[in-house]
């Protein structure tokens, strides 16, 4: 465009109509069936034979291309370019004749000019077939989708300098199962490839293939460590400060998974702590209002988890369950050191459950699933009448459907009563609500652990005090969780080596098994001290691709999927 702006005018329609340098002229422009078809002759008397490369000036005959244009004025265009066909002059070559090419225009056999086939490929790689067709068909330039996807595949590989520092992580092909890998150049924040899986093997072959990175990002899993030191040597690994944090959130996790009574002990405490707290008030939607930082959290947290909430008043059974039972009689063989195995064959019991009850300290008591909270809404006719009667003590009604063998909690009868006292039916005469405790999950107390006090609110910090206190060893994990998280987001090269020894000597499990492990990757972890790389560029990345994924629905190809993430080439 710039090029026909800097033309004085007035122009001829050639100068208008065909790319600068073309040796054509328009004969003749006519609209035919909503299309602009201009009719072309060649400027050319003389051509060279492609072929033998003699020049001959005896044209033959002549034929007629039809390649499609860029639009003008709102209409697709057609060229109709009259071609001349030259008699080769040189008898030694095997073609008597030839046509005139045109290589700043169209390609040899092609239905598109040149520089249609570039607008058309630059929209689509950035939208879907379907969607690009669509699109392409408002401004004139129609094409089908299989078209489209063909000019991606059909476009060059962009030439790229191999990184310097470069970040790998996967990307989930199908949630969970399948992986690949992306690769990205952190200085120039671009991807550089992208993997089709996730193996050692393949990251190794890729380093081979790219010699010179001197700096490589990554995650912590096994088959990243291997392909990096096999195929890059003498790169400096260093690990995603993000993914260690995440392993710190799932080693706390792991620990609260084991206490899950100790879990309810703690929400319970914490709860009657606010209760009793006269400048607040519990919501009635519990945990949701009570977490409103969760959203911004520093550490990833796995999907919440939305149970209801816990009523004060259950109807606890007077017999402890079938589960319980079976728990016990696990616990006490296991104190006694009986085998996994021997335990199954004894109680006839699964070896999933055995060994599930072994890693376990609390009986697994299920909390109230939602058929118990919505229960009243069947004595719900009876209750409004008795309330309409006059009876609004809750108590009082609480008992009496107990009677007709409701089975749900006070609570509820509480809600469903205070619905309408808040209407206006009838004026509320007993007005203290029960004592709620929201459901705390092992991956929100990991949570509660990791974050600093200042990003905490009140309801937030009762929560974790009650944990600290509660759960066991809890005061000294709470402690190194703190010192790490700080650690790692402030990058605090010399306290590794004061934590790693304390962590390892920690009276919990988990926490000393997660030390040990980083004790193995020292190198790497402390490369995640000393330098600011970090894999954030590549997660975005991870993200484009899934947006492009979700694009291209069932036609999502590898090949197709990796050339759109590398992006359409750039003239060099
Ligand atoms: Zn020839």
């Amino acid at each position: 465009m710039g090029a026909i702006q800097k033309r004085r005018l007035p122009m001829t329609l050639t100068e208008l109509l065909l790319p600068e340098g073309a040796r054509m002229q328009v004969e003749r422009a006519e609209v035919e069936d909503n299309r602009l078809v201009l009719t072309i002759s060649s400027a050319t008397t003389r051509a060279r034979c492609p072929y033998c490369g003699t020049e001959s000036s005896r044209i033959n005959n002549h034929y007629y291309r039809k390649p499609a244009d860029v639009p003008c004025g709102g209409y697709a265009v057609q060229l109709r370019i009259k071609v001349p066909c030259f008699f080769c002059e040189n008898e030694a070559c095997e073609h008597c004749t030839f046509a005139e090419r045109f290589p700043d225009v169209v390609a040899p056999y092609a239905r598109r000019t040149q520089r249609l086939v570039t607008q058309q490929q630059q929209v689509a790689f950035e939208s879907s077939g379907e969607a690009g067709a669509r699109l392409l068909s408002i401004v004139a330039m129609p094409v089908s989708p299989d078209t489209l996807i063909r000019l991606v595949r059909s476009a060059p590989e962009p030439v790229l300098e191999t990184p310097r520092v470069l970040g790998i992580d996967d990307w989930a092909k199908k949630t969970g199962q399948t992986y690949g890998t992306m690769l990205v150049d952190l200085e120039r924040q671009r991807p550089v490839d992208v993997l089709p899986d996730r193996s050692a093997a393949s990251v190794e072959q890729w380093l081979a293939d790219h010699p010179g990175v001197e700096i490589i990002t990554r995650d912590r899993s096994g088959e990243y460590a291997a392909g990096v030191t096999a195929g890059a040597a003498k790169a400096t690994q260093v690990a995603d400060r993000f993914h260690l944090l995440q392993n710190l959130s799932d080693t706390l996790k792991r620990m609260f998974d084991r206490q899950p009574k100790k879990l309810r002990e703690a929400a319970k405490q914490a709860a009657e702590m606010m209760a009793t707290s006269p400048a607040e008030t519990i919501e009635e939607s519990g945990m949701e209002q009570a977490m409103p930082g969760d959203e911004n959290a520093s550490i990833p947290t796995a999907r919440q988890d939305d149970k209801p909430m816990q009523d004060a008043v259950q109807a606890k059974p007077a017999v402890p369950t079938a589960a319980q039972v079976r728990f016990a009689e696990v616990k006490t063989r296991q104190a006694q050191g009986w085998s996994q195995r021997a335990v199954v064959d004894q109680l006839q019991m699964s070896r999933g459950t055995v060994r599930r009850y072994w890693s376990l300290d609390d009986d697994p008591e299920r909390q109230p699933g939602p058929q118990s909270v919505s229960s009243v809404a069947s004595y719900l006719p009876a209750l409004r009448q008795r309330w309409q009667e006059g009876c609004q003590n809750r108590k009082q009604l609480f008992a009496e459907l107990q009677d007709q063998g409701y089975a749900g909690s006070y609570a509820s009868v509480w809600r469903a009563t205070n619905r309408w006292a808040t209407d206006g039916v009838i004026a509320i005469r007993d007005s203290t609500p029960p004592l709620s405790i929201p459901s705390l999950s092992a991956r929100r107390a990991a949570w509660l652990f990791s974050t600093r006090s200042d990003d905490l609110e009140a309801e937030q910090l009762h929560l974790r005090d009650a944990l600290r206190h509660v759960c066991q060893g809890a005061e000294e994990v709470y402690d190194l969780a703190q010192s790490f998280g700080a650690m790692i987001r402030n990058r605090q090269v010399d306290a590794l080596d004061d934590w790693l020894p304390q962590a390892k000597q920690c009276a919990v499990a988990e926490v000393q098994r997660f030390a040990e492990s980083l004790q193995r990757d020292y190198a790497v972890i402390k490369a995640a001290l000393q330098y600011t790389w970090s894999n954030g560029p590549v997660e975005g990345h991870v993200n484009r691709l899934k947006f492009i994924k979700r694009q291209m629905y069932g036609r999502a190809n590898f090949d197709l999927l990796r050339k759109r993430v590398l992006g359409y080439p750039q003239p060099i």
